[in-house]
């Protein structure tokens, strides 16, 4: 099949399509199918958009409803029945079992945009500039997430100095050699230090870009006592490790922390449509009308599927139950694969987890093989040295085992430990 108007004509900025050159036309669930019938199993979920597979047909068909009766797709901010359902069910389903009490914003469609107000809404809030990130953090593409993530090669694609931020270690960033908070205790509490107070400090929980590095649930909490002590707001960007990927539906639930100010996007429409959120308490919003909004904040489709995805997944806890020993099943699979290789350790938490090699090219050569055999796997980390595993949350066991399979196969053909490929079968 043609390929060659993506070669001509699309910016050399696509990377996806490089590695993955199929042209995938169809899906369900946990599979992609291209033009020419091959299917591909996809443990990549849309970097985390697709938590609940492709096309799930309980959201389709609403989708088709929705449009089918003229239901208003684009609404800026303005008032709609679709918007109305989707903040009742989200105060219902997650904020109130879980005693959360956050003002919602809708910033824009896409994560940089809930990070984008996240930091602006802290400094407003605060009246200073500096924001804490940390070392190997992803935050986004715009100039203020740029200045908060860590990765050299993107924040050069600014093309200008990235001020009012600095880099702090992320947890066992010195190997666990170092006490975690002692510099940033130290520098707060002395007026000679030279460090501005910042207005807030963001974190993931774990970092899904920058390989996979999960923070124990006692450093969160540490940080989170720390930041509270010395009236500095915490930003949780959850754009990746929320919905459910950790394992609960707020990746800090665990930690038994509330962060100030909680990004979300990705996964939150549950349908892969673009959508997202800034949460904060009640006591930061110090917004005035319009001062942060933007075209598309009122995607109808998405409160339409997101509403629908917190009833269907979210309303008990009987998903959550079943996840949890999905990840189990994942995990236990993990490390039976990293044993073929010495020195391989496993990375993350929950469904947000990974395979680090101790040679930096294994993971891209991994994934390259596990596309041969049709399945769809990303890298992570500052060198890509992490196979990254993000299968949606509800995959069925037999796809689950038949992922590690092909993982397993990959990781022993790129380890010059197996011969050819067998393929999966395409569908009938
Ligand atoms: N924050 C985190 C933690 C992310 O992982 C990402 C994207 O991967 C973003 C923000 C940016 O989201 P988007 O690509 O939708 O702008």
């Amino acid at each position: 099949m043609a390929t060659d108007i993506f070669e001509t004509r699309e910016s050399q900025v696509r990377s996806y399509s490089k590695n993955w050159p199929a042209v995938f036309d169809k899906a369900e669930g946990c599979y992609q199918f291209t033009e020419d019938g091959s299917r591909y199993l996809d443990f990549f979920s849309g970097a985390g958009a697709l938590n609940y597979g492709h096309n799930l047909p309980e959201l389709r068909d609403l989708v088709v409803d929705y449009v089918s009766n003229s239901g208003v797709t684009h609404s800026m901010d303005m008032n709609t029945p679709a918007k109305r359902r989707f903040l009742e069910t989200f105060e219902r389903v997650i904020l109130e079992p879980r005693n959360l009490d956050y003002k919602v914003m809708f910033p824009g469609p896409t994560g940089t945009n809930t990070v984008e107000a996240a930091l602006k809404l802290a400094r407003k809030v605060t009246g200073r500039q500096h924001i804490l990130s940390f070392t190997n953090a992803f935050h986004g593409m715009t100039l203020g997430a740029l200045s908060v993530t860590g990765n050299s090669m993107k924040r050069k694609g600014a093309g200008i100095p990235l001020t009012n931020s600095s880099k702090i270690p992320y947890d066992d960033y010195f190997d666990g050699d170092i006490p975690d908070f002692i510099w940033l205790e130290k520098v707060l509490e002395d007026s000679g230090s030279g460090v501005d107070k910042p207005a807030a400090v963001i974190v993931e929980t774990v970092q899904g870009e920058g390989g996979l590095n999960a923070a124990r649930l006692e450093w969160l909490k540490e940080l989170a006592n720390l930041l509270r002590r010395h009236n500095i707001l915490l930003i949780v960007d959850d754009v990746q490790a929320g919905c459910g990927r950790t394992g609960t539906f707020f990746s800090f639930e665990e930690a038994g922390i509330v962060p100030d100010i909680v990004c979300v996007s990705k996964s939150i429409s549950g349908y892969g449509l673009a959508m997202a959120l800034t949460l904060f308490k009640p006591e930061l919003d110090v917004w005035e009308p319009g001062e942060h909004n933007g075209t598309f904040r009122g995607n109808n489709l998405a409160f339409v599927t997101a509403a629908r995805a917190l009833e269907l997944f979210w309303a008990d806890d009987s998903f959550q139950k079943e996840l949890a020993g999905k990840i189990e099943e994942l995990h236990t699979g993990m490390a039976k694969i990293a044993e073929h290789v010495r020195g391989a350790s496993i990375r993350g938490r929950g469904f947000l987890s990974g395979i680090c090699f101790p040679e930096p090219d294994t993971a891209g050569k991994v994934a390259a093989e596990a596309y041969k055999r049709n399945m769809l796997v990303e890298t992570s980390g500052p060198k890509d040295e992490v196979v990254k595993l993000m299968p949606a949350l509800n995959i069925s066991s037999d796809d689950l085992q038949k992922g590690l399979q092909i993982l397993e196969e990959s990781v022993l053909a790129a380890t010059g430990q197996l011969g050819e490929p067998s393929r999966l079968r395409p569908p009938h």
